[in-house]
């Protein structure tokens, strides 16, 4: 068969253990997955009564154009509802932009390590990477400005960065968006947006507004807590979101996911109060670091990076058989920390204990 070249030895992407597999592996009743950057607090309640109550046709296909979800969210955000794209997640995002737009010829700009789907779907294309180390922890955005050149089709910004949870600081970006062609595509993947406190850190929608090569993805996969339901989006101007809509898979939101994400639009106390939670999480867990001498990178998401001074892999393991799945940083590329998803109060401090008796 015809297969694409950059298909062989390929793999899929891996996500973290899920719970029934270390369940069964570890012969435990009870699992705490702080894996996935998922909200530790579920989703709003709305949304458990939403769906306790709807009684859709499913024998009907899903309103292809979103049209009640983008109408509620474009009036949320303050753009218009041509401006927004839907995903299936924003990982389909990820997907369609790279299929727009990456070919054998072209390369792509990310830092290392981000988020691996941006690599992933590159590959894919046959698009050449190029891949900047980051700077203690944020992307070293003069050096990814130096790696553009006229071949260059787009560039990911992961703000906050997973793993690191590092923002790329407001002048920073509007420099480097400024400085580069309008021919580049500027990705800026804010999947923990709704997590960021630092007052500094602006709307990105601003940079949308001036710039037609900027598009910003986030997610109902995080604070929202709907990660099981696959809705992401998009923002650009409404010409590129026009040139990409094509790439779209026809009814790429379910019916149900589209209930979901609207009901959950509409509770901002929920993410209010998970916010709330979160800052206080990560003071659980730099009080942790501070103690113990370990290094914590100051994140922005609801995960933290943190230092073991031990072998990953086998800090990974030792918390599996307590019970706590997170990941390993000799998966994420950066070994000697490991990336744990900020829990609830209780989750935290048993998490600690454990981790204490693992290192
Ligand atoms: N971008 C980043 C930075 C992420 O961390 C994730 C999920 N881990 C995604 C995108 C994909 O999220 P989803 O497809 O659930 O919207």
């Amino acid at each position: 068969m015809k297969w694409k070249n950059q298909l062989t030895g390929m793999k899929p992407y891996q996500p973290g253990r899920s719970i029934d597999e270390v369940k069964k592996m570890y012969g435990l009743d009870h699992i705490v997955k702080l894996a996935s950057n998922e909200n530790p607090f579920g989703t709003s309640p709305k949304v458990s009564e939403f769906l306790e109550n709807q009684a859709t046709n499913h024998a009907i296909y899903p309103d292809g154009y979103a049209s009640s979800l983008r109408q509620a969210l474009a009036e949320a955000l303050g753009v218009e509802e041509q401006q927004l794209l839907f995903g299936n997640g924003s990982d389909e995002i990820i997907m369609m932009i790279s299929r727009a737009l990456l070919q054998p010829g072209v390369n792509t700009v990310m830092a290392i390590p981000t988020f691996p789907q941006y690599r992933h779907n590159a590959v894919i294309e046959g698009a050449e990477v190029r891949e900047v180390q980051l700077k203690d922890g944020a992307h070293n955005m003069e050096e990814m400005t130096r790696q553009i050149d006229d071949n260059t089709a787009v560039v990911w910004l992961c703000s906050p960065n997973n793993p690191t949870g590092m923002l790329i600081g407001q002048q920073k970006l509007e420099q480097f968006v400024q400085k580069i062609s309008e021919d580049v595509l500027i990705v800026i993947d804010e999947a923990y947006f709704e997590y960021i406190t630092d007052p500094t850190y602006k709307n990105s929608l601003e940079l949308v507004k001036k710039h037609s090569n900027v598009i910003v993805l986030r997610t109902f996969s995080k604070a929202y807590g709907l990660a099981g339901f696959r809705v992401g989006y998009a923002v650009a101007q409404k010409e590129l979101i026009a040139r990409l809509d094509p790439v779209r898979e026809p009814f790429n939101n379910t019916v149900i996911s589209q209930g979901a994400a609207l009901t959950a639009l509409h509770d901002s106390s929920f993410i209010e109060k998970c916010v709330i939670e979160n800052e206080s999480g990560k003071k659980q867990f730099q009080e942790y670091a501070t103690k113990h001498n370990l290094h914590l990178y100051p994140s922005q998401g609801n995960f933290v990076l943190l230092q073991v001074k031990a072998d990953s892999d086998t800090v990974f393991e030792g918390l599996l058989k307590k019970g706590f799945i997170i990941r390993s940083g000799n998966a994420l590329g950066t070994p000697g920390y490991i990336r744990i998803t900020i829990g609830t109060r209780q989750q935290n401090e048993v998490f600690l204990q454990s981790l204490t008796e693992v290192l």
